[in-house]
């Protein structure tokens, strides 16, 4: 089983379709609305969850409605929400899309309030309450993104790494500050996806040749595997030394996507759950691999979210 400790975002998309985006100054009627609920951070929390994981939610909303609709939700998942904490000044992130029926296009402006408001104490509580729970030589893994504080982030890297869990960093968004260089050797697993691996990495990634070369810069930072998803063709699994860098490409399953929405997020808590349940690295790819395959046969994102039945569906006898 073992435990998998998600610091991460909790969002609501507020969404509205109208014929087409208004012009600056415009009111433009939509014809529908509707909520939902998201980030980075409760999705992988979900996808891990549902994999068979003890997982832990560590992140913050604010004392308004839309952070209460989360402790159900999490709760249902089988999800501690201990660690969700309440701002009692700052709002519950949200963010705010308008869709064009007519043409597709949308826009969206993101405001992400109170997971900026997570501090470093309550994740360094937090992860220290999560390694006493731990019982005999249960895996414990942290995972984490870039959509809350980069003080929470970052410090729930050091403390995790120095409490002995495998760490994960989902590098997503990545951060518009520069990032402190020394953390990179904290890190177990860095997970990207072709954008972030270019953006991170600075060089063009639009291959898997050019994935490597990419996974090859940033291993010299220090961690020791670095993961490029790459869409419809799984994902590139780089690690070793300077000297001597393996290359692995686990391949995707074919199926009929959809919509890529948190395929990159199924992928994460899959890789998080079966680290936890102590599976082989390339074991855990297959899943994860086929996590984010079910992921984009569905529109949505917690809605598109994967079972575990459905995950091992997938995978061959
Ligand atoms: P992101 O959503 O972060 O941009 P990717 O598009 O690389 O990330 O997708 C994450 C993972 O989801 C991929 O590594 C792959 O396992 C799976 N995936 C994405 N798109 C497809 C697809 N069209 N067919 C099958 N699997 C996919």
């Amino acid at each position: 089983m073992g435990i998998v400790a998600v610091l991460g975002s909790l969002i609501t998309d507020l969404v509205t379709r109208a014929p087409r985006l208004p012009q600056p100054g415009e009111t433009v009627l939509g014809d529908d609305f509707s909520t939902f609920l998201g980030g980075k951070g409760i999705n992988q929390a979900i996808v891990a969850a549902r994999q068979g994981a003890k997982v832990t939610m560590i992140g913050r909303v604010g004392t308004d409605t839309y952070g209460d609709n989360f402790f159900p939700v999490l709760k249902h998942e089988g999800i501690d929400s201990t660690h969700v904490t309440r701002d009692t000044t700052v709002g519950t992130g949200v963010s705010l899309l308008v869709v064009s029926t007519e043409s597709g296009q949308n826009m969206i402006v993101a405001n992400p309030r109170a997971n900026l408001s997570v501090t470093a104490e309550a994740v360094e509580a937090a992860l220290h309450a999560v390694h006493k729970q731990r019982q005999g030589d249960e895996k414990v893994i942290f995972l984490t993104q870039c959509e809350t504080s980069a003080i929470s982030y970052e410090t729930g890297v050091r403390v995790a790494h120095d409490l002995g869990m495998t760490t994960i960093w989902n590098v997503a968004p990545i951060p518009r500050e520069p990032l402190p260089d020394d953390i990179f050797k904290l890190v177990d697993v860095l997970v990207l996806n072709e954008t972030e691996a270019a953006s991170l990495a600075q060089c063009p990634v639009t291959s898997v040749e050019t994935a490597q070369s990419a996974a090859e810069r940033l291993i010299m930072h220090g961690s020791k595997h670095i993961i490029i998803t790459l869409g419809a063709q799984g994902c590139l699994w780089s690690t070793g030394t300077d000297a001597k860098i393996a290359h692995h490409i686990e391949n995707a399953f074919a199926v009929k996507a959809i919509d890529a929405t948190a395929a990159g997020d199924a992928f994460c808590g899959a890789l998080a759950a079966s680290l936890a349940a102590d599976l082989p690295m390339a074991t855990a790819l297959r899943r994860a691999n086929a996590a984010g395959a079910v992921a984009v046969t569905r529109m949505g994102a917690i809605a598109s979210l994967p079972t575990l039945a459905e995950i091992e569906a997938l995978l061959p006898q």
